[in-house]
């Protein structure tokens, strides 16, 4: 952990829809309004019309049940709903329908944990409680929520089910907040009851201090990928603040994605402004031992366990099988390719994963998509693997293929293709050694004090063949060659 946060305190509240249920949390409107016109999807009761009486999702208690038996959360047996009411226009009832810890409530579950991996040292980060409440509706501003001449309301979201995982305030740098997240995605990816890669499908308050000064609360932060970017901003602004010797305030602040600030809005709510009070339309909901083994039956292996597994099956280091099962796509990916080529064994299962986390991951990353958007096929990596090794391509060309293999082009139609093979005649290698030695007294005698410059001979041979010279021969003829030169 960097010193430079060793005085910052941040807990996060993590607010997840549950994508992937078909109708909302209290009526039988449709779940999925993305890319509807607005204000279709709505009922009089998820527009909080008099007379309309909720009714609560069962399967929304089992995505639930779900989540919290990934994260080890202790399922509470019965649980009721409350209002927590507050005036906002995309809260037409004037409250929104959440749960409650005090006053006799409960959360849908209590504690938990999440373990992270940061500079090779582990930490459990506890959790608080996971919870069920309403989303409301979505507002719609034009360009910055503070400078916008207006705020139009849609009110398709209103209603649909979201689940919060509160941490306790454990974490001491936006980096371990930025690992809780990654993790905390792969274990809802794997629960399958949430596609987080859709915009607006998360967001995240986070609360913020400096040990010994009141805290600020950073509301909408609306992508995971924002998170450390406004952890960092805010934690600067804080500082900023006391090294000029200000005071700071227990504040709620917005976090402007457009412009990377975060604003201040209010000064903090406090719990009672809210008047929690109990929903009388809705019957407590009990959770019995059944339901809960009944979910524990069916839930698919978790990414810690499948790492443990990955690591005994394919020889992976423990580095290298964390890695991969993080995104469920890749890690299924991965085992199929096992599946296809019985020949492989625990140096070409580390291959594969290499290929996969290092120049295809790095090409996912840079195009913005996921392995499933492309058109890479196992086989093709298999190929390129069994290709290197028979020895017709080097591991650099291999590398120059990954456009051409993500638009499911075959390697043998590549290699063909490209004309680019693996230089592996033994006669004209050698002339272009003794070329290259030649052509550099400079690195000669650099070589005569230092055998290490031999390197800066590969370099150039690698050159003059546009990397296609076979590395191992190259090595062997240049150590024969520069014998006669010394
Ligand atoms: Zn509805």
């Amino acid at each position: 952990m960097s010193s430079k946060y060793e005085d910052v305190i941040i807990g996060l509240e993590v607010h997840i829809q549950l994508t992937n249920l078909k109708t909302k949390l209290f009526c039988s409107c449709n779940n999925d309004y993305r890319g509807s016109e607005p204000n279709t999807h709505s009922c009089p009761i998820c527009l909080g019309l008099p007379g309309s009486l909720p009714v609560a999702n069962k399967k929304a208690f089992e995505f639930a049940t779900r989540l919290a038996l990934a994260l080890g959360s202790d399922i509470n047996d019965s649980t009721y709903f409350f209002r927590k009411n507050y005036f906002y226009p995309d809260l037409p009832k004037g409250f929104q329908i959440s749960q409650y810890n005090k006053a006799g409530g409960r959360a849908f579950a209590d504690g938990g944990k999440i373990t992270i991996k940061l500079n090779g040292k582990k930490k459990d980060l506890i959790l608080n409680r996971v919870h069920l409440e309403e989303d409301p509706a979505r507002l719609v501003h034009k360009g910055s929520i503070a400078t916008s001449p207006y705020a139009l309301v849609d009110y398709n979201r209103s209603g649909v089910t979201l689940i919060e995982i509160v941490s306790e305030p454990i974490m001491n740098s936006p980096e371990e907040a930025r690992e809780y997240l990654r993790q905390l995605k792969s274990i809802v990816q794997y629960t399958g009851i949430s596609n987080l890669d859709l915009e607006g499908s998360c967001r995240v308050d986070a609360n913020i201090s400096i040990k010994g000064h009141p805290r600020s609360e950073v509301k909408n932060i609306n992508s995971f990928k924002e998170v450390e970017r406004a952890l960092k901003w805010e934690i600067q602004r804080q500082k900023n603040l006391l090294r000029r010797g200000k005071e700071l305030i227990q504040e709620t602040r917005h976090w402007d994605d457009k412009r990377r600030v975060t604003i201040g809005l209010r000064t903090k709510e406090f719990e009672k402004d809210y008047r929690y009070f109990p929903e009388q339309d809705l019957v407590p909901i009990e959770i019995d031992q059944d339901f809960i083994k009944h979910v524990m039956e069916k839930l698919p292996e978790m990414p810690r366990e499948r790492s443990k597994r990955f690591q005994e099956a394919y020889s992976l280091s423990e580095f290298d099988a964390d890695n991969l099962v993080l995104d469920k796509n890749s890690a299924d990916f991965y085992e199929e390719g096992i599946k296809i080529d019985k020949s492989f064994e625990s140096e070409e299962f580390k291959l594969y994963c290499n290929w996969l986390m290092n120049d295809i991951a790095g090409w996912l990353n840079e195009n913005n998509k996921e392995i499933r958007d492309t058109k890479l096929q196992p086989e093709q990596i298999m190929d390129l693997i069994n290709s290197i090794k028979e020895g017709k391509i080097t591991t650099k060309i291999a590398k120059t293929y990954i456009d051409e293999m993500m638009k499911g082009t075959p390697i043998s139609t590549i290699i063909k293709e490209s004309g680019i093979v693996r230089i592996a005649d033994e006669k004209y290698l050698e002339n272009i050694c003794r070329k290259v030695i030649q052509e550099n007294p400079k690195i000669l005698e650099d070589y005569k004090k230092n055998p290490k410059a031999k390197m800066a001979f590969v370099g150039k041979i690698m050159k003059e063949t546009k990397g296609q010279a076979d590395p191992e021969l190259t090595n062997e003829i240049l150590e024969r060659l520069l014998k006669e030169f010394i």
